[in-house]
């Protein structure tokens, strides 16, 4: 074994040592470990790899020429959901608490790698390897900032855990598929969440400040498909932003760098990837990419309500008309993004029609940004697929 694993060899990072990605580093974790000996291959934003590791991972890559594949990865089946019995203090419905749980109660795994918060902060990403129920539920909600998930790989290995679950966003799942065969698990399911526009723990207070009413007593938010961001307080009240209410301007740099220079939105590597971008308003999106991932989802499929997934309206001359605006920090005055909000809510893309005009906006600005901050990393940071969405767009001249 010890030659098939020279990473034993290798010491984590420290955590105040540069990271090989540098500014682009969304500290995913894998450096925090003996693993980053292959941090080189393995790292998303030094060696983006999509398209060989979803044909590692599911069989094939995405067909380029079928519009769900190019949108929403290699998929079986997708879908709309929803918990009859919702977990309270979940993100959605709790979807994925629920699925950890079982998976684990029924054997299928010995440790589920999920993210609780600090005793101190509510927002501070804890990595964990939960073995009971208590434990993967102390985990649900989503801590909106980057968070270490590979950084208990090295703990999983030593522990001698053959069976694992992991709960990541993409760039975390992206390095995971890399040295996956490092491991040295018998199994290995990977439950995915789609990303996007995510912050470190001082850009959140940033934002908190800027856009809520209330920042310190905010427990939960998430950007709807209403075209506002939803706040969730302490005291159960909701306050609602519209998106083209944000102080763009002052909200210009609160994203990670390696978020604006990101293409992995609906998380491609991932068995079974559950959001909300593609369903309606109140459901959750369930994509399945493997029979893995259907194995997966069939466990709870007693607990769920489902509906097919639908599409209505047309985002393209709504996200042509953001490029400029995304791209040069514009903000709007309250009134007119409330009025804005209402009518795009009225007449605007729904259910995946929605979730391409998130994929299109997101897409065409890291493009822009990418193309600005590292253009010689453009070719190679930007996979096919994104490269082919972003040319049905107009860019400004670089
Ligand atoms: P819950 O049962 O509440 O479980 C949430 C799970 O998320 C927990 O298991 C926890 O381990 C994990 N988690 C929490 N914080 C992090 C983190 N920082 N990194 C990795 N894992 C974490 N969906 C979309 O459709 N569009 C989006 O743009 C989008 N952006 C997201 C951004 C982030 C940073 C995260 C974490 C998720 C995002 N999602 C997005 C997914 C969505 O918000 C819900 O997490 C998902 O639908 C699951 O909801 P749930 O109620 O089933 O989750
Ligand atoms: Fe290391 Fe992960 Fe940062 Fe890349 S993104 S440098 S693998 S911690």
């Amino acid at each position: 074994m010890t030659s098939a694993a020279p990473h034993r060899k290798a010491k984590a990072l420290k955590p105040e040592s540069p990271r090989p990605a540098k500014a682009l580093c969304s500290e995913c974790g894998l450096c925090d470990t003996y693993y980053v000996h292959y941090v080189k291959s393995a790292c998303a934003f030094l060696n983006q790899q999509i398209a060989e590791l979803e044909e590692e991972s599911h069989g094939r890559s995405r067909d380029l020429e079928n519009e769900d594949d190019l949108y929403f990865g290699v998929h079986q089946t997708m879908m709309a959901a929803r918990k009859k019995d919702p977990i309270p203090g979940a993100q959605w419905t709790g979807i994925v608490s629920s699925l950890a749980c079982e998976m684990l109660e029924r054997g299928l795994v010995e440790g589920v790698v999920c993210v609780q918060n600090t005793p101190e902060d509510r927002f501070q990403p804890q990595v964990v390897v939960a073995r009971t129920r208590e434990e993967i539920l102390a985990a649900r909600v989503n801590k909106p900032t980057l968070s270490p998930n590979l950084s208990v790989l090295e703990e999983v290995e030593k522990s001698g855990l053959r069976r694992l679950l992991v709960i990541g966003v993409g760039c975390q799942i992206q390095a995971l598929r890399a040295v996956e065969r490092r491991l040295g698990l018998e199994k290995l399911y990977v439950l995915g969440t789609p990303c996007v526009d995510n912050v470190s723990r001082a850009g959140l207070q940033k934002f908190l400040e800027t856009t809520s009413r209330s920042p310190e007593t905010v427990v939960h938010y998430e950007f709807m498909q209403d075209f506002r961001v939803h706040f969730k307080h302490e005291d159960g009240s909701e306050e609602l932003v519209p998106f083209f209410g944000l102080k763009t301007n002052q909200l210009k740099d609160v994203f990670a760098p390696s978020c604006m220079s990101c293409f992995d939105y609906v998380n491609s590597l991932a068995d079974l990837v559950v959001g909300y971008m593609g369903a309606p308003f109140g459901w959750q999106w369930i994509v399945t990419r493997n029979d893995r991932g259907r194995e997966m989802l069939a466990l709870i499929q007693d607990q769920l309500e489902v509906q097919p997934v639908g599409s209505q309206g047309d985002r393209k001359q709504a996200v042509q008309q953001s490029i400029p605006a995304y791209d040069r920090g514009v903000t709007l005055p309250m009134w007119a993004a409330r009025l804005m909000g209402l009518v795009i809510e009225k007449i605007g893309p729904k259910g995946l029609e929605y979730a391409r005009f998130s994929i299109d906006s997101h897409f065409t600005r890291n493009y822009l940004y990418t193309r600005r901050h590292y253009p010689e990393k453009l070719e190679a940071q930007v996979p096919e697929f994104a490269k082919k969405i972003v040319s049905q767009y107009q860019l400004p001249p670089s």
